[in-house]
């Protein structure tokens, strides 16, 4: 078995005043063992709630997620506490992640005494200096505490924390977006030489695709609450497919003076994920919808090369 984890038409809906909002809709995608998922897409499309309803962080409305064979979405509280360590995750605001009461060893502690994984306090603190060594935290901000520290430092304990337990799986939510540029390289190059050492999967979810382009071997790219592209991360940049991802990668900036790529400026008012009539979600924001994507929801269909997407129209939008 190569997948660690396999997520089957899971949905997660919310009753809000008004109806019920949709904001994990059908979603399903396989991952493997020591690679990386990037989840894309705009902020409200529902993939910080995707990685919690994976992680049962939320409870998923329908659908399975099979993490190591065995479907985790019905689990007792006992079963759910003994996954946990395998399956952690790190947070976008490290500021707001963190605890500012305690300091950086009681932080990267907290994961391991609620475990008990250490009788005595001496092997415990030194765990806590090998991992701030493992993300490349100084030893001596042991006992600093998060006010004291940059943001990428912070975000260095964060990671130090999902580590502590040893997992499989770390969902990132957005762990670089609160970050400068020069930092944010430093924490992506710091979770893939992880990655690497220690055989990690990452769900990476993330509003910016250029981030993701380096680090992922799979990407799904998500519109309110649904995906409506999913391959190869390589296949995707070379062959964008949907309407949709175009106008993302036009938001990329080409690194070379001589070449420019045309902005794609979506227009339109986004359609309401509150009891979602059947329809393409991004037909009143599409150039090319017709009559039938405002009244009959594309299905997500592989269109060759287990390049998948959900549009009705994208074989004669793309020329295939
Ligand atoms: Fe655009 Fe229609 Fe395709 Fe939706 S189904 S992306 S509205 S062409």
């Amino acid at each position: 078995m190569n997948e660690i984890l396999q997520v089957k038409n899971l949905k997660k809906y919310f009753n809000v005043s008004g109806g019920t909002l949709h904001a994990v809709d059908d979603v399903s995608f396989t991952m493997k063992y020591g690679e990386t998922l990037g989840i894309v897409g705009e902020s409200g499309c529902g993939k910080s709630t995707l990685g919690k309803a994976i992680l049962r962080l939320v409870q998923p409305t329908s659908g399975e997620v099979i993490f190591e064979g065995r479907d985790i979405t019905r689990i007792g509280n006992k079963e759910l506490t003994a996954l946990r360590p395998k399956m952690q995750m790190i947070f976008q605001d490290p500021m707001s992640s963190l605890n500012p009461r305690m300091s950086v060893s009681q932080q990267i502690a907290e994961p391991l005494m609620i475990y008990n994984v250490y009788r005595n306090k001496a092997d415990m603190d030194k765990r806590v200096l090998e991992l701030m060594d493992t993300v490349g935290l100084a030893r001596r901000y042991v006992d600093t505490y998060p006010h004291e520290l940059d943001g990428g430092r912070r975000q260095r304990i964060g990671v130090a924390r999902a580590l502590a337990l040893n997992p499989k799986l770390i969902v990132c939510d957005e762990p670089v977006s609160a970050l400068d540029v020069l930092i944010q390289a430093q924490i992506l190059n710091l979770l893939q030489d992880l990655q690497k050492e220690h055989g990690l999967a990452y769900m990476f979810i993330t509003h910016n695709l250029s981030v993701v382009k380096h680090i992922s071997n799979d990407i799904c790219v998500m519109y309110l609450g649904q995906v409506i592209e999913q391959c190869n991360t390589k296949e995707l940049f070379r062959n964008t497919l949907h309407p949709y991802t175009k106008a993302l990668l036009s938001a990329i900036p080409v690194p070379s003076l001589n070449k420019t790529r045309e902005r794609i400026i979506l227009k339109g008012e986004l359609a309401s994920p509150i009891d979602p009539k059947d329809a393409c979600r991004f037909a009143p924001r599409c150039i090319y919808a017709k009559e039938k994507c405002h009244n009959c929801a594309p299905e997500l269909v592989d269109v060759g090369g287990n390049h998948k997407t959900a549009c009705h129209y994208v074989k004669e939008i793309n020329g295939l």
